[in-house]
């Protein structure tokens, strides 16, 4: 039935600690449209744009955020540079003058790639409430 559907597809997006293909992407294994990177970040094009803007912003060292929901205080360094990287960003891609930033966090969430990373959309009007 529809819950156990919905189970099972939960059960498949759930954080399992593996390597993801953002290592790939960091590690240049796979292309990316770069928009902006330094030592510890990396921000790209996503694959499957959800706005005209449509970047994420992930470490470029996973060291266990694997969902913002792993976080602990020793990521607040990590945490900080992510958010003002999505800054830097927004200021490239002129949309500072409206623009949203989404972290999806686990299943309930739709999450589906377990490194963590910041959505950083815009280029149109955003609406409100999100889906
Ligand atoms: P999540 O659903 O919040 O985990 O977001 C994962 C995002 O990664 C989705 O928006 C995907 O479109 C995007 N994505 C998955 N694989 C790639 C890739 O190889 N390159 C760029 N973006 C990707």
């Amino acid at each position: 039935g529809n819950e156990e559907d919905a189970a099972k597809a939960a059960a498949a997006t759930a954080d399992s600690g593996a390597s993801t293909i953002f290592d790939k992407i960091i590690n240049k294994e796979i292309p990316s449209t770069i928009v902006y990177e330094d030592d510890k970040v990396l921000a790209f094009r996503d694959v499957n744009p959800q706005a005209p803007v449509h970047v994420l912003v992930i470490p470029k060292l996973r060291d266990g955020l694997t969902q913002l929901g792993k976080a602990e205080e020793r990521h607040g360094n990590i945490l900080g540079r992510l958010m003002y990287a999505a800054k830097i960003v927004a200021e490239k891609e002129g949309i500072l003058d409206g623009f949203r930033v989404v972290i999806n966090n686990g299943p309930g969430a739709c999450q589906s790639v377990y490194h963590l990373h910041l959505h950083v959309l815009g280029g149109r009007q955003m609406k409100w409430p999100p889906g």
